[in-house]
């Protein structure tokens, strides 16, 4: 049977990067001498011939001037070149010899000058030749030599002859320095290239090791990235996750405290009330009937919180938009708290508004808002709500003057299982899911929302939508 072949390993930061360095490092010495030592002697000779041709070139402008003979003598000290101007036919009115040995021109007869014309004037009027010289074993020198006709109508001859420096002298002297550089060059590269990678690579082994504790469940870990800035940001990062994971997983296991207690104690009352009724036929009365209803309903209303949510949050939910008055639909929940007969739920509306939204969950909204706002009402036993416009949106108001929350819980209450005052309120109020659904529904319709909220003087929870206006909605249809 065949193995499955084993995934590759892929190759560590410290690897890549000293792979990455020795390139470099290797790159920049291999550079350095081809420029330095095997290029110096081409660019030395193209510097050498400009110069060359920028003399000759001085010297073709002065041909037809008296001046020739004073320029000639100048350019020949000032630039260290023999110069040499002859005409077609061998006539050599100037030479002067500023150097040297060897020289192509000097010591030609005319018939050679004129033979010498003719050559360059073949090579197309421009010509170049380096040559060694035979006298001083074998300097290198530079002909250069151009043929020029000048308005006056005659044809010259412009030559320039020039040392070339000996580089060799030179090429020894970059060839010791470039070995030093090497030599440093590399064992420094080679350093880097251990140090460096190291020390950026122990942190995110250390992070590694603590990720795998996380994975496993343990939540206590802390991420120490010290270093590079991105290091310590990846390890802030992870400090972050690694205490919402935390949280995550205390609010998992309070709600399933809380869940199992809401549910023990219905039940308890339901079975309780029912084998009553049972056994003892006088008991059998109506308000002992209802106590059951309402205790199955709050059974039901726990589990529909509970199924909403993983559904919302689960993303599966559609949005079944329509068209309705938002007025109305806060009115008739409101009725539906007449029974609390001691409760005063004030709502002010200066208009009647529509909305396009999913007429069940934003209804769902206003009553986990409504309800809270009950359960935690002050002494005065008073919701108001309001509905205000603006422009183009509607807010929603929800205030009740109870204890408050404290600033420093106002971001977590929107959170799932998420109760201010875990230890107290258990049996009188909800799951902490109320404002998560809250959130998630209108976070679905692209609404806004929040709380406005002082200890000891109550709370304000609101939320916005877009109105719908008559004529835009009959458009839609
Ligand atoms: P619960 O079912 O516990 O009310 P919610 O998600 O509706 O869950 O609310 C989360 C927490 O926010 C509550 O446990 C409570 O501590 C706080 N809270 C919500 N509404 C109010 C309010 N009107 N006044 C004071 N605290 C509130």
């Amino acid at each position: 049977m065949k193995r499955p072949a084993r995934p590759r390993r892929p190759i560590g930061v410290s690897a890549q990067m000293a792979l990455g360095f020795g390139i470099f490092a290797l790159v920049t010495v291999v550079l350095l001498w081809v420029f330095q030592i095997f290029l110096l002697n081409p660019f030395y000779q193209a510097i050498k011939t400009q110069e060359a041709e920028q003399t000759a070139e001085a010297i073709v402008r002065q041909l037809d001037s008296d001046q020739l003979d004073a320029a000639a003598r100048a350019l020949c000290i000032k630039s260290g070149s023999n110069i040499f101007v002859s005409d077609s036919r061998g006539r050599q009115p100037v030479g002067y010899k500023h150097i040297f040995q060897d020289s192509l021109t000097a010591g030609l007869s005319q018939i050679e000058r004129a033979a010498l014309f003719d050559q360059v004037n073949l090579h197309g009027g421009e010509y170049t030749q380096f040559f060694r010289s035979r006298q001083t074993g074998g300097t290198e020198l530079l002909f250069y030599a151009v043929t020029v006709r000048t308005p006056s109508g005659l044809d010259w001859m412009v030559a320039v002859e020039t040392e070339i420096t000996p580089m060799s002298a030179t090429v020894e002297t970059l060839l010791a320095q470039l070995i030093c550089l090497t030599l440093v060059l590399l064992p420094l590269g080679i350093l880097l290239a251990v140090y460096i990678p190291r020390r950026l690579t122990r942190p995110l082994t250390k992070m590694n090791e603590a990720a795998k504790l996380l994975g496993q469940g343990d939540y206590s870990v802390r991420f120490a990235g010290r270093g590079a800035r991105e290091v310590s940001e990846l390890s802030a990062t992870l400090n972050f996750a690694a205490a919402e994971l935390s949280k995550a997983d205390r609010l998992r296991r309070e709600l399933l405290a809380n869940v199992s207690h809401d549910l023990r104690t219905p039940l308890t009352m339901i079975k309780g009330y029912g084998e009553v009724m049972r056994d003892l036929p006088g008991e059998n009365t109506p308000e002992n009937v209802q106590i059951i209803i309402d205790e199955a309903g709050r059974l039901n209303d726990l589990v529909n919180d509970l199924l909403d949510l993983s559904r919302l949050e689960a993303g599966v939910i559609r949005l079944e938009k329509e068209r309705f008055n938002l007025t109305e639909s806060i009115r008739a929940i409101l009725t539906r708290y007449d029974k609390l007969a001691d409760y005063r739920f004030p709502f002010t509306a200066e208009e009647e508004v529509y909305v396009l939204a999913d007429k069940l969950k934003i209804s769902q909204v206003v009553y986990n808002l409504v309800n809270n706002a009950v359960n935690y009402a002050g002494d005065d036993k008073t919701v108001s709500l309001r509905q205000e416009t603006a422009g183009e949106r509607v807010r929603v108001l929800v205030s009740d003057t109870g204890e408050g929350i404290p600033a420093d819980k106002l971001q977590d209450i929107w959170e799932r299982y998420y109760k201010v005052d875990r230890e107290h309120r258990r049996t009188q109020v909800g799951t902490g899911l109320g404002l998560s659904i809250v959130k998630n529904v209108l976070d679905l319709h692209g609404g806004a929302y929040g709380v406005i909220s002082e200890q000891g003087k109550g709370s304000t929870f609101w939320f916005e939508l877009d109105t719908a206006p008559e004529e835009e909605a009959k458009g839609d249809v």
